[in-house]
């Protein structure tokens, strides 16, 4: 299997630009055949590697029989690991598991990490995650990474072959590639984008290889952004993140859960749309045209967020590659 900072330098060198996507779990209690659905479509455009998102745990409350509210603690997309190992396997493509610093001990990390270095999974993607649905700050467990910059430092040490128990001898290092997240129109949190940026290169400087940014509309969002991170000294691959817009909702869902701006163009356009396959039309084409602007000023992957659906993803592939 081969490193995504080797895949992005053989795009650079060939000067041409690489499809890539993300997917999701599927829901508890569904299928692997339903991811395979998904991404069967998209192999003709030659992914070099697979995303694949993960979950952390949600609180949800169940009545009991004598009226009192139960906590339950429940994870609705487990199945990271296995289904990277799965598309390692049918597909023969590099997949890369996201991993979170939230709900995880840096023990719990460790072994999944063990785990993802036994089924030779070569790249991962470290993020910090955002809060439990039902709360309003991320929170870090006890004893877990409180940033990305955290969980980047902890493989990179495993990368060494410097485990938690500091008595074991003679052991096997890993040798991940690292991916982090970049956000053009800044992280909700970040007090402001340099704030952010400054973030972002401790990341990098920590031992991450690449970013891929947050989904952006407007594309000098992005043209700004690396701008702006090579001012800053980041010289890392940016790869650019989109995602098509496919409903109505999304309008008003997109901008308020991750702080991303929706160009007035596009939301005029799809207010004018009559019905769901007229929006998810207009979500292709806006993409597309993304898309074409982005592989001319040369960047050497495109990555979709598909969210489980990969028809409006194919058609912009069958466009664009
Ligand atoms: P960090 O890099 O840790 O940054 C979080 C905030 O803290 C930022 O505001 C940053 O400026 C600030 N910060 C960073 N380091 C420090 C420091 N040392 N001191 C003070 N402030 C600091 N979420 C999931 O749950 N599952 C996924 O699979 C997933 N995949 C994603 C993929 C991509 C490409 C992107 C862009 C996001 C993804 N997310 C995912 C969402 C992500 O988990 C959230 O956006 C989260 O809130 C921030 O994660 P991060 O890794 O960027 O955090």
């Amino acid at each position: 299997m081969t490193k995504v900072r080797d895949h992005i330098s053989k795009a650079i060198e060939a000067k041409k630009t690489e499809f890539s996507f993300e997917i999701l779990p599927p829901l508890k209690g569904q299928n692997i055949d339903t991811i395979f659905e998904n991404i069967d479509p998209l192999m003709e455009f030659k992914p070099p590697f697979i995303d694949v998102t993960y979950h952390r745990e949600e609180y949800i409350y169940k009545e009991r029989p004598d009226g009192l509210l139960e906590k339950k603690v429940v994870r609705k997309r487990p199945g990271t690991v296995g289904i990277c190992a799965a598309i390692q396997n049918r597909y023969k493509v590099d997949a890369v598991p996201h991993v979170l610093c939230g709900g995880f001990t840096k023990e719990d990390t460790e072994n999944f990490l063990i785990d993802m270095d036994f089924l030779g999974i070569e790249n991962v993607m470290a993020l910090r995650g955002d809060a439990v649905k039902s709360e309003t700050y991320f929170k870090a467990n006890t004893n877990g990474n409180v940033y990305a910059q955290d969980l980047v430092e902890q493989i990179i040490d495993l990368n060494h072959g410097n485990y938690l128990d500091e008595d074991l001898q003679n052991t096997a290092k890993t040798d991940f590639c690292i991916g982090v997240a970049g956000y053009p129109e800044k992280h909700l949190e970040a007090p402001s984008i340099e704030s952010d940026i400054h973030f972002l290169k401790k990341k990098l400087e920590a031992g991450a290889c690449y970013v891929v940014t947050q989904m952006f509309f407007d594309n000098h969002q992005y043209f700004d952004f690396v701008k702006k991170c090579r001012e800053a000294g980041i010289t890392k691959p940016i790869i650019p993140g989109l995602k098509p817009l496919a409903t109505r909702k999304q309008l008003n869902m997109i901008p308020q859960r991750f702080s991303v701006g929706m160009p007035d163009t596009l939301v005029k356009e799809v207010i004018k749309c009559k019905t769901p396959e007229a929006i998810r039309q207009v979500g292709v084409e806006w993409s597309i045209a993304q898309s074409k602007e982005l592989i001319k000023a040369g960047v050497p992957v495109l990555h979709y967020y598909s969210m489980g659906k990969s028809d409006n993803i194919k058609a912009i592939a069958e466009a664009i590659f």
